[in-house]
């Protein structure tokens, strides 16, 4: 396999307090030489990736997305959903076990894996049920999983309603030093609710879902995660409340990180008038308030990462009447677009925006992978290139994701991913990127 140069852009690596400009030589799937400016590199034969004027980074981690195989392929597959997660500029994704089966044995496990070996193009890292076939009635076999390879627990979809179980999982993770992924709602709250409770649900007359019900599950698990010592992973946090809880139970050294979605960041409760049921996602979009406060849950580090929770669907499941929607939004391939406008707004800044997506998400999963989420000699060469600057319009009909369920249709977003390598493959490039021979 030829070498492959990274030629001429800004280089940012959080994990090893990297930002210049440069270059940057892969050779057998490897990071082999970080050069800064015109630095020449060691190896006189190679091929040229040109990234002047684009941003050069870790290639992105999702650790919260539904890829929907086995069982729901009409939705997505991991042909698929790895293809949109390349488009995103995602090298490792982590996906839900809310298949069917779900993966709450072995058998599954190995399936994701050799599925994803065979068909998939960028790395899959299944997350395991905590409960068997996700009934919340008796753990999961989290042993066999973690032996397995399953990187946490979790029955996203679903909360863990059972405090018993929740605190025998949190317990019983600890010998695997795994996370323990809860999607907190109180579900005696939730019952028939289609989007955020408040003036708007109000007047366009659907169920409301209060703040309060997924405070409340957040507020137990931090309880449960202080009494057993596990580590415990909030999924998409919504609410300002929520936000304050992990904030003070950090303070107190409780073993907890939380996530954030890109569409909690940069939606509002708003986009539901008018019905769109592309809009309806569990848990709800929130208020203006709310994502200050997320925003500021993510300057001082009470949020841990940005995880898209992908969540596609198909044309059909989303064409109906708002009430009967599925809940999700297909994410993977707007994230970066999406986060960008931040970034542009000045509310983030742009590093800390790239170790939200590389570094941070590489700790929770830990070392066994080898070095994720860096672009330190050695490591896996998963990079992610990017134009912070370059407008486009979103067109869910272009997306390699079977799911064109997002609310961001039609929209202008300013930021691109342009390629896209993993294990120094090139597994996605934008038309005008050449790749030529020295
Ligand atoms: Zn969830
Ligand atoms: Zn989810």
């Amino acid at each position: 396999m030829k070498h492959l140069l990274i030629q001429g852009g800004r280089i940012i690596d959080p994990s090893q307090g990297i930002d210049v400009t440069g270059s940057l030589l892969i050779a057998e799937g490897k990071i082999l030489w970080l050069g800064k400016g015109e630095a020449t590199p060691p190896q006189p034969d190679y091929d040229v990736l040109p990234a002047q004027g684009l941003i050069i980074c870790p290639g992105f981690i999702d650790l919260h997305c539904h890829l929907r195989q086995p069982g729901f392929e009409e939705k997505e597959t991991i042909a698929t959903g790895t293809k949109a997660a390349a488009r995103g500029g995602f090298t490792t994704i982590c996906c839900m076990p809310n298949t069917s089966p779900p993966l709450d044995n072995q058998t599954v496990v190995e399936f994701i894996k050799a599925k994803s070996a065979s068909e998939g193009v960028v790395r899959v890292l299944p997350i395991g049920c905590i409960s068997k076939g996700r009934r919340g009635e008796e753990l999961a076999e989290m042993g066999e999983l973690a032996s397995a390879g399953v990187i946490a627990f979790s029955d996203d979809g679903e909360p863990m309603l059972n405090s018993h179980l929740m605190r025998q999982a949190l317990d019983y993770s600890r010998a695997f030093d795994l996370p323990v992924i809860d999607h907190c709602e109180d579900k005696t709250l939730t019952a028939g609710g289609q989007m955020n409770e408040g003036v708007i649900s109000t007047r366009l007359g659907l169920r409301g879902i209060p703040n309060a019900a997924e405070e409340i599950m957040v507020a137990r698990d931090l309880a449960l995660a202080q009494l057993t010592g596990g580590r415990l992973h909030i999924a998409h946090v919504t609410t300002e409340g929520s936000v304050e809880l992990i904030r003070r139970a950090k303070e107190k050294g409780i073993k907890v990180s939380a996530e954030v979605t890109p569409h909690h960041l940069t939606l509002t409760e708003e986009r539901v008038i008018g019905y769109d049921t592309n809009a309806k996602v569990n848990p709800p979009l929130r208020t203006k308030r709310d994502i200050k406060a997320l925003i500021q849950g993510l300057n001082d580090n009470t949020i841990d990462i940005i995880a898209t929770d992908h969540a596609p669907h198909t044309e059909a499941d989303k064409l109906c009447e708002f009430d009967l929607a599925p809940f999700g939004i297909s994410g993977l391939e707007t994230a970066l677009g999406s986060l960008m406008s931040l970034v542009h707004s000045g509310e983030i800044d742009l590093v800390a925006l790239i170790a939200k997506l590389t570094q941070e998400p590489a700790q929770i999963i830990g070392n066994k992978y080898g070095g994720l989420g860096t672009l330190a000699t050695g490591a896996s060469a998963d990079v992610t290139l990017f134009d912070p600057n370059l407008e486009w319009v979103v067109e869910p009909k272009a997306f390699a994701s079977k799911g064109r369920n997002t609310p961001l249709a039609g929209e202008r977003l300013k930021g691109r991913v342009m390629a896209t390598i993993f294990q120094g493959n090139l597994v996605y490039k934008d038309d005008s990127i050449k790749v030529k021979a020295k």
